[in-house]
């Protein structure tokens, strides 16, 4: 019988609980998961802090903690092109066949709906405080990110200095303001 795959697709900067929601629930639902880092290209800039390889650790230690057979995911870095139109292609070109893309993100939405393929949107997950923007925002004013993340995305953010990293970042000179 050939596998059911789903594709889930998004930055992870970093990794965060509403990711790991996510996946445990698309889980429920396809035979195996392809997750695509996007945007693997960028890193070290406020939006897009963690480098690919940095973001492959935490989703990789943060599925292990869970208890996640790994005979059950793909992790897939994958770089942005400037070609919207042919976006699709090039994630068909990195991944396993897949039939099922989930995500809420309207442009990824969009482009696989118009390639022919099942849109689903996965359930909010306490989408306010369990977003990307709030883990780097808290990071940056000594917030509490702890919180929204899998002890995997801490413990890579420590071993790196992440947190020291988004707040030199912060810092603009004065040429720039
Ligand atoms: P993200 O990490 O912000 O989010 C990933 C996904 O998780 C999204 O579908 C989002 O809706 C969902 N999500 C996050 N937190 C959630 C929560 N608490 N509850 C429920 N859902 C939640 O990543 P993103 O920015 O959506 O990633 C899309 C990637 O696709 C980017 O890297 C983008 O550059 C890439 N992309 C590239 C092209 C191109 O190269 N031309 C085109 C389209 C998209």
């Amino acid at each position: 019988m050939n596998k059911v795959r789903g594709i889930f697709i998004g930055r992870m900067q970093p990794v965060h609980n509403g990711h790991m929601q996510i996946i445990d629930k698309i889980l429920e639902e396809v035979d195996e998961i392809i997750i695509g880092i996007g945007s693997a290209q960028l890193s070290h800039s406020l939006k897009n802090p963690f480098t690919a390889g940095e973001r492959v650790v935490m989703l990789n230690q943060a599925l292990a903690e869970r208890g996640v057979d790994p005979s059950r995911y793909y992790i897939i870095p994958m770089q942005d092109i400037n070609f919207n139109a042919l976006w699709v292609s090039h994630v068909k070109m990195l991944t396993p066949p897949f039939s099922i893309i989930y995500s809420g993100n309207q442009l990824v939405k969009q482009l696989f709906s118009e390639e022919g393929f099942e849109v689903r949107q996965p359930p909010l997950y306490d989408r306010l405080r369990l977003s990307g923007t709030e883990v780097r925002t808290r990071m940056i004013e000594g917030g509490n990110w702890e919180e929204l993340v899998p002890n995997a995305t801490i413990n890579l953010i420590n071993e790196i200095n992440g947190d020291e990293r988004i707040k030199n970042l912060s810092i603009r000179e004065i040429s720039e303001i």
